[in-house]
């Protein structure tokens, strides 16, 4: 059994698929691991290091992929690196599915059996796998740090012989994994935190953070979750009320730190122009849902504006920023999954196709898209 790690042609993406760490658990696998040269270079990874534990480097990705049975990457490849892929390989990546049916199917016609990490169930056995929230943790750690930087004030309030500082008044909005980060990252540096989200379930878990919880508690409201423990679309009704309630909030905050998103969805638009407006100039927002449309109408992917003397922050891959560590994290990710595709004792790659963890990421397998979610329309 062949597993190849390749770099990222992304030049926005700074992970890496696999660190010395899960080098070492592969080989104890049975595996051999082949790096492309350079692939942990921007998460502060030389070749010698995975050299070290017994993986070989190979010059460019048609050699690190040749003969591979799993190739790991962080984003899904690019059509014309599918070339690259030995037929029937497995590929696993986080792949961004969704609206990209002719990147499925370019997979498929590489013959390849193409694997979407963030489609994993969030269940108990999955958890150790779960890319999304190994990564939104990070971005939303990483998004106060961000905030934080380019505020021109303190964070904590501060009482000093010069007179009394107030602490910084942070709102974050959406409290899934990154914004249950980004509370409790603000709440360590010293800020007052208010946050909302539209599950009922999240308040417990904001109070429990020291946050106040802050929404529109109506019908609506009490059956927004799915049972996949996701955020439904909220109707135009809630919509406006919820915007009501944001808009005069919004007003008296320093940060304000959006982290909104719906499966398959883009981005709920929380933060309008006119609440932007009515911030004090000094005050940044980060919006860390700025790949998927933004929840804030002003944000720019990959800039940081200044809208009259409010600073928009939209960085992509937020994760990215924290290379190391989420290469580290990603990278524990796709071993607990691997593992799960190898049998132990004949070291062979023996993929169960029934198992709901492989039925739930599996997007291509033998030339076609074979994923119920992503079949392409007639
Ligand atoms: P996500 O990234 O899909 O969305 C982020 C947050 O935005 C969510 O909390 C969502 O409710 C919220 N949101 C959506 N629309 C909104 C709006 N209009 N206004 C305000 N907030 C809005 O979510 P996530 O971080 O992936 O987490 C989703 C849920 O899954 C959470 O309950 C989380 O605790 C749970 N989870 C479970 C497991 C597990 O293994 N059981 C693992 C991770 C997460």
């Amino acid at each position: 059994m062949r597993i190849a790690v390749l770099s990222e042609s992304d030049k926005a993406e700074t992970r890496v698929a696999a660190t010395p760490e899960t080098v070492k658990k592969y080989k104890a696998l049975g595996a051999d691991v082949v790096v492309q040269a350079g692939a942990g270079q921007r998460a502060g990874i030389p070749d010698a290091e995975f050299e070290a534990v017994g993986a070989t480097i190979a010059p460019s990705a048609t050699d690190a992929a040749r003969d591979a049975d799993i190739v790991l990457k962080v984003l899904r490849p690019k059509p014309a690196e599918l070339a690259t892929l030995k037929q029937g390989a497995l590929l696993i990546a986080i792949m961004d599915p969704y609206g990209h049916t002719a990147a499925l199917k370019a997979m498929a016609d590489a013959r390849v059996a193409a694997f979407a990490m963030e489609l994993m169930p969030r269940i108990t056995r999955a958890q150790v796998m779960d890319v999304l929230s190994s990564q939104a943790n990070l971005a939303g750690y990483r998004a106060v740090i961000d905030a934080t930087a380019e505020y021109g004030r303190a964070m904590p309030m501060m009482m000093t012989a010069a007179g009394t500082v107030p602490a910084a008044r942070v709102f974050v909005m959406g409290a899934g994994v990154a914004g249950l980060q980004a509370i409790a990252t603000a709440r360590r540096l010293g800020a007052v935190v208010t946050a909302t989200d539209v599950r009922p379930a999240a308040k417990e878990q904001v109070q429990s953070l020291g946050a106040k919880f802050i929404a529109v508690e109506d019908e609506e409201f009490k059956q927004a979750e799915t049972a996949g423990g996701y955020a439904k679309e909220m109707s135009a009704e809630y919509k406006a009320k919820q915007a009501a309630l944001v808009a005069s909030h919004i007003a008296k905050q320093d940060i304000v730190i959006t982290t909104a998103l719906i499966p398959g969805r883009p981005a709920p638009k929380l933060v309008s122009r006119e609440m932007v407006e009515s911030m004090k100039p000094g005050s940044v927002l980060v919006d860390l849902a700025v790949e998927r449309g933004g929840n804030v109408e002003l944000a720019e992917a990959g800039k940081v504006t200044d809208h009259n003397g409010v600073k928009i922050v939209g960085h992509l891959n937020m994760p990215g920023r924290l290379a190391a560590t989420a290469s580290s994290l990603y990278a524990r990710n796709l071993y607990a999954f691997v593992e799960t595709l190898v049998d132990k004792d004949t070291k062979a790659l023996a993929v169960k196709w029934d198992d709901e963890l492989v039925k739930a990421t599996c997007l291509t397998r033998d030339g076609a898209i074979v994923h119920t979610a992503f079949q392409p329309t007639a």
